[in-house]
């Protein structure tokens, strides 16, 4: 299982972020390519490339994982806002580190393309 994504070098501190929250299962920082005007990753410290690849006992950490979306998203003052999950290639996903997106800070549309 590949731990060279860019996101693992972002975890071993090997490339920079603008990191917002992080604790012992997770780190959240701000998108390079922000789609909106808040937009920020939050990834967790496991590797696993995508909910594809989740067991069982991954449930209490998927679960932290929004959780802390929730938490990040009411300090950074939202009050809407979507969570994304992009799983495989043609959903979207490029880095095959599993990350939750947390999007908000102007309207969003419905259906995603
Ligand atoms: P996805 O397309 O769901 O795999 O999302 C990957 C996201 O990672 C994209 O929104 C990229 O803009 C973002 N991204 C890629 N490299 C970096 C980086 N070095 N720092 C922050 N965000 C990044």
């Amino acid at each position: 299982m590949t731990e060279d994504t860019i996101f693992h070098k972002i975890l071993r501190q090997e490339i920079p972020c603008e990191e917002v929250y992080s604790d012992e299962l997770c780190l959240a920082f701000r998108d390079i390519e922000p789609q909106a005007p808040c937009h920020i990753l939050i990834i967790p410290r496991k590797t696993i490339p995508s909910l594809n690849e989740v067991i069982k006992e991954d449930s209490n950490l998927l679960g932290h994982l929004l959780f802390i979306g929730a938490k990040i998203a009411n300090e950074e003052g939202l009050k809407s806002w979507r969570t994304i999950i992009n799983t495989g290639e043609e959903s979207g996903q490029t880095v095959f580190q599993l990350h939750v997106h947390v999007i908000g800070g102007r309207k969003l549309k419905w259906p995603p393309g």
